[in-house]
């Protein structure tokens, strides 16, 4: 077993200069098993919170329940939880073997033989028997990262706290072991909390994602209900790249208003944005539902600044009035620098936002157990 609740947790750091709320009323249910991605910007509060559950940081208020039992107050070695870190902190004068069997040694009463037996097992498991007599000095950051894993693997805990694993390995190397990061922990079925600013770590690795921003969750959800419906403006803008597009606009009572053009909504969306009662709203859209097309009521002339070819697709870059856009559309389009284009914001793909506070008044729409069964059936 492996839930874990994370209970309306709070940590205040305190000095001289005032108050820091690094983690602000924070309530997170983390299924056994489950693969959980923590993500935000710098600063958001995401390690604190780690350190919070890990029980290297004591809370300033809140819980942390691990199947039923809190283990708030209990010391990291009694958590039954193992951490992975960014820069390994794998001890330089040690075997890998010896990394990995240090834990087992300090915290169980295991014989050297079983402790040397299950960090063989695991090494073999992974693929690293043979760096088992290198000292981390001899191994490359990718090699270090795997002993790091594997020594958080023997202990066999009931959930591993992953901070920022791969931010220090190359690009390649990050996505091949965001892959074997993600096998391994369905192979395993440990619940694991995976600290990340990347939100595209966090878009293809996690079952669920949760967004922290200022201390203060702001949506927990799939991968894809965090992209196509998106609690709020942060949300939207953070998750996907590159970013959705806002345009400030104003609601006049019967359209979107923005200083360039007017946007006509449908009798629905009307209705939401009415019962909203707001006059300043924000109108995203991402670049890759932007539409290339003249006979729309809604369709705007724009002028491409830039082109960025990527083969599959281009980024097209534009202005529109003072806010700068991106369009992805597909890569044989033959669109120049200085083309002049008729585009529309389809109205089952834009989203509306509160223009002041950034909540959310209706997103795009977004169907995706409709899409799978209607694939699966033709
Ligand atoms: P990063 O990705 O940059 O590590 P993060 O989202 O993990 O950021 P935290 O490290 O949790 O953010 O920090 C959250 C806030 O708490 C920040 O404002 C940070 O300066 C502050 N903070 C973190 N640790 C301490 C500390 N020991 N003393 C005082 N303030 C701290």
């Amino acid at each position: 077993m492996g839930e874990l609740n994370i209970n309306h947790l709070t940590k205040v750091f305190g000095d001289d200069d005032g108050e820091i709320v690094a983690v602000d009323d924070l309530d997170i249910a983390i299924e056994d098993g489950e693969f959980l991605v923590l993500v935000g910007p710098s600063g958001c509060g995401k390690s604190t919170t780690l350190r919070c559950v890990a029980g290297l940081e004591s809370v300033t208020s809140g819980n942390i329940i691990l199947d039923d039992e809190s283990v708030t107050n209990r010391k990291p070695k009694d958590r039954n939880m193992a951490m992975v870190f960014q820069n390994y902190a794998l001890y330089p004068h040690m075997t890998a073997q010896e990394n990995m069997g240090f834990g087992l040694k300090m915290t169980t009463n295991l014989s050297k033989a079983e402790i040397n037996q299950r960090v063989e097992d695991t090494a073999k498991m992974m693929g690293i028997s043979e760096l088992l007599d290198d000292r981390p000095g001899n191994l490359s950051g990718g090699q270090q990262q795997r002993v790091a894993l594997g020594r958080a693997i023997v202990r066999e805990p009931e959930v591993f706290l992953m901070d920022e694993p791969l931010s220090n390995l190359d690009a390649k190397l990050r996505t091949q072991m965001r892959t074997e990061l993600q096998e391994l922990q369905q192979h395993l079925d440990v619940t694991t909390i995976y600290v990340t600013h990347d939100q595209t770590e966090a878009m293809t690795m996690g079952d669920r994602i949760a967004v922290l921003n200022r201390g203060e969750l702001q949506q927990i959800g799939t991968p894809l209900e965090c992209y196509h419906q998106p609690n709020n403006r942060f949300v939207a803008g953070f998750i996907g790249s590159p970013s959705m597009n806002f345009l400030a606009m104003r609601w006049t009572g019967q359209t979107l208003e923005h200083t360039t053009f007017e946007y006509h909504l449908s009798e629905q969306t009307m209705q939401q944005v009415r019962d909203m009662g707001v006059e300043q709203v924000t109108l995203g859209i991402r670049p890759e539902d932007i539409q290339p097309e003249a006979n729309d009521p809604n369709a705007i002339t724009i002028t491409v600044n830039v082109t960025e070819p990527l083969g599959d697709m281009t980024y097209v870059y534009f202005d529109i009035g003072d806010t700068a856009c991106t369009a992805s559309v597909p890569g044989d389009l033959s669109i120049s620098e200085g083309d002049r284009l008729s585009v529309t914001f389809p109205q089952d793909r834009i989203h509306i936002f509160d223009g002041n506070t950034g909540k959310v008044i209706t997103n795009r729409t977004f169907r995706p157990t409709d899409k799978a069964n209607q694939s699966v059936n033709t």
